[in-house]
């Protein structure tokens, strides 16, 4: 239940899979309307889009960190599965010194909580500034669509069994090695985290990509899940352009490995690293 360790910087990088989400076709949108949309779907065999639940567990000398905590106990038995990865490598919620949450939702910070309480009773669970202070937002809650309001819940949930140990980011540098890339669009507030630098860079971008080849090739391609598409969609032309000029490594919540970026005939390709 997840890959081989990977080194970039001073982290060794080993992705934890929490399960695996089918993406139903009809959440598919696209921002060129639904002619692009009925091409691209005309391709798919079946009803749902497979797609990895993931969460980062990094070691460095600043001890144990994740990225993003999975579901738990949240969504069922089909999911929760990085807790299970983390004991089988004799890592007891204990050992994690800090969570660093890309955006909030809940198959990336469920996994914080067991029972309403911690479930990491001493880590620092470190959020961008902007998510949180959007998903705390009443009167956002109102002006979002019901299925998009999940988060709101979430961000409720993870301060109440929180509270002062959540820390608040914004761009720059959030801890040793590590620094905040804002990648607004899916949630207002999204942010990847960046660890080391130049082709020996990884940026875990939540779920600033769900589909690694799809949304390379078109990145106005989308889901329903994207809180505000049109910025979406800008987001993913910038991250993988600036990923195929710097070299960054990426890493998803929702993408099958660790992945290179590659601008080629105009438009982009994503492969295996
Ligand atoms: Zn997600």
């Amino acid at each position: 239940m997840g890959g081989v360790a990977q080194s970039f910087g001073p982290f060794s990088v080993r992705r934890l899979m929490d399960g695996v989400f089918e993406a139903p076709v009809a959440d598919l949108r696209h921002l060129g309307g639904s002619g692009p949309l009925a091409a691209f779907t005309a391709g798919v065999a079946g009803s749902t889009l497979p797609m990895d639940v993931n969460c980062f567990l990094l070691r460095s000398a600043e001890g144990l960190t994740l990225v993003d905590a999975g579901c738990g106990s949240a969504w069922g038995a089909r999911y929760g599965h990085a807790r299970a990865a983390m004991k089988e490598a004799g890592i007891d919620p204990g050992d994690i010194d800090r969570v660093l949450i890309t955006h909030l939702h809940g198959d990336h910070a469920l996994g914080l909580i067991e029972s309403e309480s911690a479930y990491f009773p001493r880590a620092e669970i470190v959020i961008p500034a902007r998510d949180f202070a959007f998903f705390t937002d009443e009167a956002q809650r109102a002006a979002v669509p019901a299925a998009r309001r999940g988060g709101f819940d979430v961000a409720a949930r993870v301060r109440r069994a929180y509270g002062d140990r959540i820390r608040l980011v914004g761009e720059g540098a959030v801890t040793e090695g590590i620094v905040l890339l804002p990648l607004p669009g899916h949630t207002p507030g999204q942010a990847g985290y960046r660890l080391g630098s130049g082709e020996n860079a990884l940026v875990i971008i939540g779920d600033a990509l769900h589909l690694a080849e799809a949304q390379a090739a078109d990145p106005d391609l989308g889901f329903i899940y994207d809180v505000d598409p049109v910025i979406a969609g800008d987001t993913r032309r910038r991250l993988l352009g600036e990923a195929a000029e710097q070299g960054w490594a990426l890493a998803g919540g929702h993408l099958p490995g660790i992945l290179r970026a590659r601008a080629t005939e105009g438009r982009f390709v994503l492969t295996a690293v």
